[in-house]
């Protein structure tokens, strides 16, 4: 048996208190100080293992590498793996890979590495009785592959009292966890549907989620609008959270959103199930969660002691705080603003330490799925136990390739050129030179290159080092600067390429014909799937739900879906007779056509406004084709009442559109297809009583969706559907989904387009409408 071995089979599994990391001990109990997160350069996740490794391969043939050590105090076991022990010279080493000058390693991020170093220091002195050791903290600089150790001697007695002080102030709180989820688990076990009744479909659909959680599946399930998606999957998903029997049970549900209107829905809905507010409240902890510049105070300032008010003293502050927003139970945004300001401390960085503590999440779909997401890191970090509950799931197909694709633009490069601090001018000059040397071998405006340019990347990484330790130099210029935004963008390029392959496309677009300017370098990702695939695995289940997942092998396809995924067609509610569905087979919105077919477009909004005054949306492929509708309109029609959806509305414009969809109002709201108005908006009964679609919503035909198409149909052999057709009618029948939003709904949507009448487009049309 191997000393590593024996080293863990030592601890009992006695643990009532349960299992905590050697790491996450650490974060809870030994951080202290200021918040600083101060920006060092940091390595990429591939170059610190590269970095540890090329520590460890300088050790003697005696050094043990990543020793597993567990330990059990009083109930709790603590556990991790040491980077490396070396036992002849009886020295524990923590090992941290790092750019820049080592002295700008934050004192407080110091002291957490030494006391991780030390906890494994005292498991090691207990388990091979030894009066002391060394702990090492090892930095080592990637790019100059130097180390820096900064060892420290300790006797037994030392180590084990730091390990029992921080195992003392852990264990209260891990007790008191215990006790909340043993009362969460009981009170949900017991919950109820808070309706007398389920909707028609709605019960199809909970029962689907249940099984899918209780079993770890995944589920895609596709259900009309209106039948309370929202309430029936965190209903069954949090049924079927505690677990069967003496199994663990989910530790978190993380509630998904494309659109921070959906994130409302969720709150909402969680409120009605566990009866917020009331005696017989459940223990349920909810955490909204934002993006740091909606949650920030101080958004003149940097996050570090220095600077912000809300980051200097965070962890001395942050226990008080952390007990508060524990008992709070809610932590929706006024809430955990109103906690953390008690507490001073900054609201954003409180809600991300009460993700470790909260039994749902709700947030956006980047927290789980963007390039190093906080949820997903840290549920792979702690080994949670997760279900998802992914809502408008559609979205996330192209939500997903925007997380994965970057673009470097010229035009910003040359601006950060004239503005660049002196020191980066050489660096900055030599990836002109290599970007220039890439304009000069494009033969074509737009051209796909076989692989992102390895020189070009190379380059790239030596600017980004050189800024990063610029910055660190050099706070000042790291306050969202055009530096450090610039900087941003090229690591985000960065660790796109990293991940480059099949699944994405890399190239060149020549703005103008100027041999001499630079072109775009854009890596666009296509099929999401492959980058997913990961997520889906760390998961203990999932369900993407939507009202619009057809063609379900497509959205699977592209999404990256188990095999096995479960599938669910949820019944709809609404009956054929509440929806009048017409198609205008006379007109053609084809681009060529689009101004010849305006005049019969506009006769039949008219003609139907005429006949039955209300309120409608009609909707059209483009700002421009809007405009020439609307005009046209207004040129035959004055005494129609319009409003347009313009470009870039801001949040109050919006409502003022929405605002006039009112009960006893008429009028007809001018909107593009795909746009804030497709879809998430929430207008029953009189609000909207049809809908006009002058489009397929066919993305546009040009070079980037030309070569998707070609991508796709190599990968999946439908190119067209995939790339044009399928997007589109998920965005129309999104669009119609506005108009019956409710069994007592009644209402009209004219299809303006012949296409539609054709069978391949119909059959994309919800099986409940009757076209007539
Ligand atoms: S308030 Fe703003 S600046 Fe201060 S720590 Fe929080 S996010 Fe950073």
């Amino acid at each position: 048996m191997d000393n590593a071995a024996r080293l863990v089979e030592d601890a009992t599994d006695d643990a009532p208190l349960g299992v905590v990391a050697v790491r996450a001990l650490c974060d809870f109990a030994a951080r202290a100080g200021d918040l600083d997160l101060r920006f060092t350069p940091s390595p990429s996740g591939a170059e610190g293992v590269e970095g540890h490794g090329e520590v460890t391969s300088r050790r003697a043939a005696s050094y043990q590498r990543e020793v597993p050590l567990a330990t059990v105090w009083n109930g709790l076991r603590v556990q991790g793996r040491a980077d490396g022990w070396d036992p002849d010279a009886r020295r524990v080493e923590e090992i941290k890979t790092h750019r820049g000058d080592v002295a700008l390693i934050a004192p407080n991020r110091r002291a957490l590495h030494r006391a991780q170093a030390m906890v494994y220091g005292h498991i090691l002195c207990q388990q091979l009785a030894l009066e002391g050791l060394e702990t090492a903290l090892v930095y080592f600089n990637i790019d100059t592959q130097t180390e820096t150790p900064l060892p420290q001697w300790h006797s037994a007695a030392e180590l084990r009292a730091h390990f029992e002080d921080l195992c003392t102030r852990y264990a209260g709180w891990a007790r008191a966890e215990r006790a909340h989820r043993v009362a969460r688990d009981a009170a949900l076990r017991e919950l109820s549907f808070p309706f007398p009744a389920f909707r028609a479909g709605q019960r199809a659909l909970a029962e689907a989620v249940h099984r899918t959680h209780r079993h770890s599946r995944v589920l895609m399930a596709q259900a009309p609008t209106g039948i309370g998606k929202t309430l029936a999957t965190l209903f069954a998903a949090l049924k079927a959270a505690p677990g069967e029997g003496a199994g663990p049970g989910t530790d978190k549900v993380f509630y998904l959103t494309a659109k921070t209107p959906g994130r409302q829905l969720a709150l909402d809905a969680l409120a009605t199930l566990t009866q917020a507010g009331t005696p017989r409240a459940i223990p349920l902890r909810v955490l909204e969660r934002m993006a740091r510049d909606k949650a920030c105070e101080h958004p003149d300032k940097a996050c570090h002691g220095e600077s912000c008010p809300l980051a200097r003293g965070f962890y001395d502050r942050l226990p008080a705080a952390r007990t508060a927003a524990a008992q709070a139970g809610r932590l929706d945004k006024t809430a955990l603003r109103e906690v953390a300001l008690a507490h001073s401390v900054c609201p954003y960085y409180l809600g991300q330490e009460m993700l470790r503590w909260c039994d749902v999440a709700v947030g956006d779909f980047n927290h789980f799925f963007d390039h190093g997401a906080a949820w997903h890191a840290l549920t792979e970090a702690n080994g949670w136990t997760v279900d998802l509950l992914v809502d408008e799931a559609h979205n996330l197909i192209e939500r997903a390739r925007l997380m994965h694709s970057a673009t470097l633009d010229p035009a910003a490069f040359q601006a950060l050129r004239q503005s660049a601090p002196a020191a980066l001018k050489k660096p900055l000059e030599k990836l002109q030179r290599r970007w220039s040397a890439l304009g000069k071998e494009q033969t074509q405006d737009h051209e796909v290159l076989p692989d992102v340019p390895g020189e070009f990347v190379a380059t790239l990484q030596g600017v980004c080092s050189d800024i990063g330790d610029h910055l660190a130099q050099h706070p000042q210029d790291a306050v969202d600067g055009p530096l450090q935004r610039w900087w941003f963008d090229a690591l985000h390029f960065l660790r796109v390429a990293e991940s480059f392959a099949e699944h994405s496309l890399c190239d060149l677009t020549r703005a103008s014909q100027a041999r001499t300017q630079h072109p775009q370098l854009a890596i666009r990702n296509v099929v999401p799937g492959p980058l997913l695939a990961p997520r889906w695995a760390t998961a203990h289940s999932t369900t993407l739900f939507s009202a619009t997942l057809a063609p379900m092998d497509y959205v699977a396809d592209l999404l990256g879906l188990p095999a096995d995924t479960l599938r669910l067609d949820a019944p709809s509610p609404f009956s054929a007779d509440q929806l009048a569905v017409r198609i205008a087979p006379h007109i053609s919105t084809r681009w060529a056509d689009r101004l010849t077919s305006l005049d019969a477009v506009v006769q039949v909004i008219a003609a139907q406004y005429q006949s039955a005054p209300g309120n409608y949306l009609a909707f059209f492929s483009s700002f421009d084709y809007l405009q020439q509708a609307l005009d046209r309109l207004q040129q035959h029609h004055r005494e129609l009442p319009v409003w347009a959806q313009s470009r870039g509305m801001g949040e109050p414009e919006r409502e003022a559109f929405i605002a006039r969809f009112t009960e006893h109002g008429q009028g007809i709201g001018f909107a593009v297809l795909g746009g804030a108005f497709g879809e998430g908006i929430d207008l029953p009964g009189r609000r909207l009583i049809g809908a006009f679609i002058a489009t397929l919503g066919l993305p546009q035909v040009n070079p980037v969706n030309e070569q998707m198409r070609a991508r796709l149909q190599a990968r999946f052999g439908q190119g067209y559907d995939y790339a044009y057709l399928f997007p589109g009618l998920q965005k129309v029948v999104q669009a119609a989904g506005r108009v019956i939003r409710s069994e007592q709904d009644h209402g009209t949507v004219w299809l303006l387009d012949d296409r539609f009448a054709r069978a391949e487009v119909r059959r994309l049309l919800p099986a409940w409408w009757r076209v007539g």
